[in-house]
């Protein structure tokens, strides 16, 4: 039979519409999934640790890691630099692991263009208004990061379509179980087991 080598599953959506912590449920509830763990640019917001949401480097680091060809993909997003470690990546799926991606969407369709059978889903809120809300509810940033973020949101999910799954986030529980139906059929999906009789 054919040896197993993972999936990769990205996650994109506007910041503030769930996707972490759908993200964080998915991978506390299955083993398979490594999550891949991005290099940025940008601060570490207040209860964030290096090397747990993200390996926090500067620009200059950012910059020499993109020379020596560190990512397999990487990104500019609201003004830093967000990058997907080649290695972890290619480590984990050779391994039979997922390794899910919570990247934007340019990362997104740079990773498909690589990886043909990469798993694409779009969280959404089911209205801006409601992103709003919760952006300014969690209190994580300003104003002006806030109003940067509902113009990017707008522009993202433009690019909604070039997904393979669009999750409403209304209830949590609910896209999270929808999120891992969705893995489970994909896992079952003779589109990727290639079968050796
Ligand atoms: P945040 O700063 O809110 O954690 O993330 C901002 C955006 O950057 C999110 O849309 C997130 O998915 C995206 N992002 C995080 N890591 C990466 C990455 O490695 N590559 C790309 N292209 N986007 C990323």
């Amino acid at each position: 039979m054919n040896k197993k080598h993972g999936m990769i599953i990205i996650v994109s959506s506007p910041s503030g519409a769930g996707k972490t912590s759908i993200c964080d449920a998915i991978i506390k509830d299955d083993k398979n999934i490594v999550y891949s763990i991005s290099t940025t640019t940008r601060n570490p917001r207040t209860g964030e640790k290096n090397g747990r949401e993200y390996f926090f480097v500067d620009e200059k680091k950012f910059k020499q890691d993109i020379k020596t060809g560190k990512f397999i993909e990487w990104a500019k997003v609201h003004n830093n630099y967000y990058g997907t470690s080649k290695a972890v990546l290619q480590g984990a799926l050779s391994k039979g692991k997922d390794v899910l991606l919570d990247i934007d969407v340019q990362g997104a369709l740079n990773i498909r263009k690589q990886y043909k059978n990469a798993l694409m889903l779009f969280i959404m809120t089911p209205t801006l208004k409601e992103l709003k809300n919760r952006l300014v509810k969690r209190n994580k940033d300003s104003k002006e990061t806030i109003n940067t973020r509902i113009e990017n949101a707008k522009k993202e999910i433009k690019y909604a379509d070039k997904y393979d799954y669009l999750i409403f986030n209304d209830k949590l529980q609910e896209s999270i179980n929808d999120v891992k139906s969705v893995i489970k059929a994909e896992r079952l999906s003779i589109k990727r087991n290639k079968i050796i009789f």
